[in-house]
C-alpha cells in the first residue's frame, strides 16, 4: 500500500462548486480587496470568536506586520521558540528586531517556566508559536508578559482551532497570526494569511501596514508593504471555512486512532496528550528509538513519513550570527534526533493508518 503526505490532489477533486464561484468572482473585476475579502475576514472573526480579522499575503507576513503594528522594530528583541519553523523567526529579523530563543518541552511548544530567564532590558514581545497543532500554556505567557510589559503574537499558523483551557490559539495574544499556505489546515491555492486580534486601533493599523499605509487613492499614512491577501484566494477561503471544524474533528480522530496502535509498541513514545488542550494536529509526531533506520524502513514500505525538523532553526546557518551551538537547547535538539511525522490529514483511510501501525510495528520487530 502506497500511504502519500500530500492530500492536495484529493482534496480539490470534487469543487465544482468552487468553480462556479470562481467563474463569478473573475466577472466581477473585484480583484484586490472589495467582497469576497470581507466576506472572508467576517466569517474568520466569526469562527475564531473575535473582533477583527485581517488577511494579508502569508503567515509571515500575519507575524511581521503584527510585531510593526504593535510597535516593534529595530534593537528590540523578541522572544520565541528554539524548535519553530522559519517562517517566525524570518518575520522577527525582517523588521530588525533579534530573535531570543527558549526551549520547548514535549508539547513541541515553549517552555514557559524559562521564559522569564531570557528576558532583558531589550525584549519587547514574545512570540509563542503553537506548534505541530499543539498550543503553549498560554495562561503562564500571559502573566509574563503582563509583568514585564510585553506584547504577545501568537504564531498560530499550525493551530487553527487549537485550544488551551478552552480559548482557541491566537485569541490570547494582542493579535494571532494564521497561515493559509497549501499546506496548512485551512488552506487557499496559494499564500495566504489571516491575523485577529479585539483591538479596533490595532485593527486599523494592520489595514493600513498591508495596503502601503494609504488611508484613501491619494493619501500614504504610514510607510507599509504590500501584502493583501488575494482577493481569488479569499474566495477558495469562503468556499472552505464550513469544513474548518470537521477538518479539525478528522484530524484528532486520526491521531487518536495512531496513539492507540503506536502506543502499545516498545521504540514508540507519544507526546503528552493533556486533557485541558485541544491539539488539532497540523502534524502528527511520536517520538522513535533508531528514528533513521525506522523513516527508511517507512519509506521502504511506501510511507511517506517525515522529520520537523532534522535541523533546527536556532543551529541554522541563516541565524550563524546569533553565535548558538549544539546544546544550547537540549530539548529541541533530542527532539531534532528522534521524533517522526505520519500523514494525519481529513483524507487519509482507516486502512492507510492501521497499515502504517502494522510497518512500524513490524520495524521494532
Ligand atoms: C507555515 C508557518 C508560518 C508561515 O506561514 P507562511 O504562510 O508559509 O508564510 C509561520 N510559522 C509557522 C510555525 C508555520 O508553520
Amino acid at each position: 500500500m502506497h500511504v502519500r503526505y500530500s492530500y492536495l490532489p484529493q482534496q480539490f477533486e470534487n469543487c465544482e462548486d468552487l468553480w462556479q464561484d470562481l467563474r463569478k468572482f473573475v466577472s466581477t473585476g473585484d480583484f484586490t480587496l472589495g467582497k469576497e475579502l470581507e466576506k472572508f475576514e467576517q466569517s474568520f472573526a466569526d469562527l475564531m470568536g473575535t473582533k477583527f480579522a485581517i488577511g494579508v499575503n502569508s503567515g509571515t507576513d500575519a507575524i511581521k506586520l503584527s510585531l510593526r503594528a504593535l510597535g516593534i522594530g529595530p534593537e528590540d528583541e523578541v522572544i520565541t521558540a528554539a524548535n519553530t519553523f522559519v517562517a517566525t523567526v524570518g518575520a522577527i529579523c525582517e523588521i530588525g528586531a533579534k530573535p531570543v530563543f527558549v526551549d520547548c518541552d514535549d508539547t513541541f511548544c515553549m517552555d514557559t517556566v524559562q521564559i522569564e530567564s531570557a528576558i532583558t532590558a531589550k525584549t519587547k514581545a514574545i512570540v509563542p508559536v503553537h506548534f505541530t497543532g499543539y498550543m503553549t500554556n498560554m495562561e503562564d505567557v500571559m502573566r509574563i508578559a503582563a509583568i514585564n510589559n510585553l506584547v504577545v503574537v501568537e504564531d498560530a499558523c499550525q493551530s487553527i482551532l487549537g485550544e488551551f483551557n478552552g480559548k482557541k490559539a491566537g485569541t490570547w495574544g494582542q493579535t494571532g497570526a494564521f497561515s493559509l499556505h497549501p499546506l496548512k489546515n485551512l488552506n487557499v491555492w496559494s499564500d495566504g494569511g489571516i491575523i485577529v486580534t479585539d483591538n479596533p486601533k490595532v485593527d486599523e493599523k494592520l489595514r493600513l501596514l498591508r495596503n502601503h499605509g494609504l488611508i484613501d487613492r491619494d493619501n500614504v499614512e504610514i510607510l507599509g508593504y504590500n501584502s493583501r491577501l488575494d482577493t481569488l484566494q479569499a474566495v477558495v477561503g469562503n468556499w472552505l471555512i464550513p469544513q474548518t471544524e470537521n477538518i479539525a474533528a478528522k484530524r484528532i480522530s486520526n491521531a487518536k486512532h495512531y496513539d492507540e496502535g503506536l502506543g502499545e509498541i516498545p521504540g514508540i513514545s507519544i507526546p503528552p496528550r493533556p486533557n485541558n488542550y485541544k491539539i488539532v494536529y497540523h502534524l502528527y509526531i511520536v517520538f522513535a528509538d533508531q528514528r533513521d533506520a525506522l523513516l527508511d524502513y517507512c519509506h521502504k514500505s511506501d510511507i511517506e513519513a517525515k522529520v520537523h525538523y532534522p535541523i533546527p532553526i536556532y543551529r541554522q546557518n541563516a541565524l550563524s550570527t546569533l553565535g548558538h551551538k549544539y546544546g544550547d537547547f537540549p530539548v529541541t535538539d533530542r527532539h531534532a534526533e528522534s521524533v517522526i511525522s505520519f500523514p494525519c490529514d481529513q483524507h487519509l483511510s482507516t486502512e492507510e493508518i492501521n497499515y502504517t501501525i502494522e510497518v512500524v510495528k513490524r520495524f521494532y520487530g
